[in-house]
């Protein structure tokens, strides 16, 4: 990457000239002409199989999506703070029905909006901020700790948070938070794992005495050094409260003995159903809790929409003219990993710690093609080694509420998540510019 701009010397541009020199070489020139173009993706053996037989749709969907924006003083030393906002819609089959699909009122929509959806915001320090005294560190951890309890939305993240963690739906709860790492042996001392006991959101460390809070669990500390926080804990965080904001439209039905509700519902999250890497600590309870929801003979429908990436990329690459409408394609791990990530299939299972849904390919018809994940009723690495669309959790259901949530003014789209999408969105509120001067207004 170039160098910054000083204060008295422009920055470095990168050289253009630089990629002329590379292709002047022969043996460069050589190579890119034997390169040739594949005969055709279509050729790969995949089985697709046409959509079972049609079902009543579900009638209530609720849709969750995010947003966040970094904003940087451009003067030393660089401060950064960054903004997220997740909102959480609601919408009938009904309401959905009214929406004319192709030129949608912007009334109707803002009235659809206004009744029936929830939004969260924050802000982050990411370098240089410090808050009542706090460094980045300490204040970024009480940051997320105080906005999972955002009075906006009476506390109910945070209740969902240690419904899921301590499995409080469970007839014998957890008594304690699996361990996690400490988040004082980062800054200060060996490394030494923490807990809390059942149902507590804060307590002390047995080992260092320091306080911890329930969602150091998460190991958002493993991203942050003293001073700065990685851009990585806001998007964490921001994939963790569309999570817990759509698991708390869950447990409102569950708690409230509206189970039964709860079977007609849909729940759409912009995003595969993932969490990366140490937040995956969430993956396991929500498991857990949809499959004892399955076995207690409420099969929740989560369908996570995949918008961009390798998975969207392979489906088009794949599907070229030929797309055959109405049938839908389950990758196992093996076509995983060789055909869309290019790596050998030799290690874990694909998504066995991260992923609570299993990929699906969908084509609706020649203009629509999903990328969807959807939880499933048996173990992750059991069905990515032999998919088995039966074992997919409401899957005819799901299919069949599709066609009416399909967006006719943006490709691939769902009309939900565009909703909760323009709720969500951070520029469709302040500018960017606005943001700037509200989060470094004292700096004069
Ligand atoms: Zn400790």
């Amino acid at each position: 990457m170039p160098y910054q701009a000083g204060r008295n010397l422009p920055g470095e541009r990168a050289s253009k000239l630089g990629h002329l020199e590379v292709l002047r070489s022969p043996l460069v020139q050589q190579i890119v002409e034997n390169f040739e173009q594949p005969e055709a993706v279509d050729m790969l053996d995949v089985a697709w199989e046409s959509f079972p037989p049609c079902t009543e749709p579900l009638d209530v969907v609720f849709a969750v999506d995010g947003s966040w924006q970094p904003v940087t003083d451009e003067r030393p030393p660089y401060k950064k703070i960054a903004f997220i906002k997740t909102a959480l819609m609601m919408v009938d089959q009904a309401a959905l029905n009214r929406i004319d699909k192709d030129e949608p009122h912007p009334l109707a929509l803002r009235d659809l909006m206004a009744k029936a959806a929830v939004y969260h915001a924050t802000a982050f320090p990411l370098r240089h901020v410090y808050l009542r005294g706090l460094s980045v560190y300490d204040a970024t951890r009480q940051i997320i700790f105080e906005s999972l309890k955002d009075d906006s939305l009476q506390g109910e993240v945070m209740e969902t948070l240690k419904w899921l963690a301590y499995e409080k739906w469970s007839k014998s709860p957890r008594s304690s938070l699996p361990d996690f790492q400490c988040p004082h042996s980062e800054i200060d001392g060996e490394a030494h794992n923490a807990t809390l006991s059942f149902d507590q959101e804060e307590g002390v460390c047995q080992t260092c005495g320091k306080k911890v809070f329930i969602t150091d669990m998460l190991g958002f500390h493993l991203e942050m050094s003293e001073n700065a926080a990685s851009e990585s804990v806001a998007t964490a965080y921001m994939n963790i409260h569309e999570t817990l904001l759509l698991f708390t439209g869950i447990r409102h039905f569950w708690e409230s003995n509206k189970r039964e509700t709860l079977k007609r519902c849909l729940f759409l999250k912009d995003g595969p159903l993932q969490i990366r890497a140490q937040y995956s600590k969430l993956v396991n309870p929500i498991r857990n809790f949809l499959l004892h929801a399955y076995l207690q003979g409420y099969p929740i429908s989560i369908v996570g929409q995949e918008k961009t990436g390798i998975f969207v990329d392979h489906l088009n690459l794949l599907l070229g003219k030929n797309a055959p409408s109405n049938h839908f394609f389950i990758p196992d791990h093996v076509y995983i990993c060789e055909q869309i990530q290019s790596r050998p299939p030799s290690g874990a299972p694909y998504g066995k710690d991260t992923n609570y849904g299993a990929k699906v390919f969908i084509v609706m018809n020649e203009r629509c093609r999903l990328v969807l994940s959807i939880p499933i009723c048996i173990p992750m690495d059991k069905f990515i080694q032999s998919p088995d669309s039966s074992k997919i959790i409401n899957f005819d259901r799901i299919l069949a509420t599709l066609p009416a949530m399909l967006s006719s003014r943006h490709e691939n789209a769902l009309i939900p998540i565009e909703l909760a999408n323009s709720i969500a969105s951070l520029s469709t509120y302040p500018s960017v510019k606005v943001l700037e001067l509200f989060a470094f207004k004292s700096r004069e």
